[in-house]
């Protein structure tokens, strides 16, 4: 009975997430619900729910974020300053040839110098 009630707390929360959050984000807003639940059971359950794939997981600045979207993550990070930028590209349809199976999401680095960097002059 606990149980479903707790999952239905975090589909509830789960179903306000429009963007990226993390775990800590998903349980600030099971807070304002009134309820307060540990990490482990949160991280329990959205490891569930990937599973199931109902969410999607990424890595941002050495932590774990999650998506309910199939969305694309991608990083353009400075080798000089090393500043990330999130950039958008909605589709790569062409990697889909170089794939052995049905692509979901993804996660993409890119290295570069920022345009920041490239402006300023060299010391
Ligand atoms: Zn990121
Ligand atoms: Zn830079
Ligand atoms: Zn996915």
């Amino acid at each position: 009975m606990r149980i479903t009630k707790q999952k239905k707390i975090l589909l509830d929360a789960l179903a306000e997430c429009s963007s990226f959050f993390s775990v800590e984000e998903l349980q600030e807003l099971v807070k304002t619900k009134n309820q307060n639940m540990g990490i482990a059971t949160i991280y329990r359950f959205l490891k569930k729910s990937e599973e199931s794939g109902k969410v999607h997981s990424y890595i941002c600045n050495n932590r774990k974020i999650y998506s309910t979207h199939t969305k694309n993550h991608i990083h353009f990070i400075c080798e000089r300053c090393l500043k990330i930028h999130h950039i958008h590209l909605a589709k790569a349809d062409f990697l889909q040839k170089n794939i052995p199976g049905k692509s979901c999401h993804f996660q993409l680095n890119i290295s570069g110098i920022c345009t920041q960097c490239l402006t300023q002059k060299e010391t």
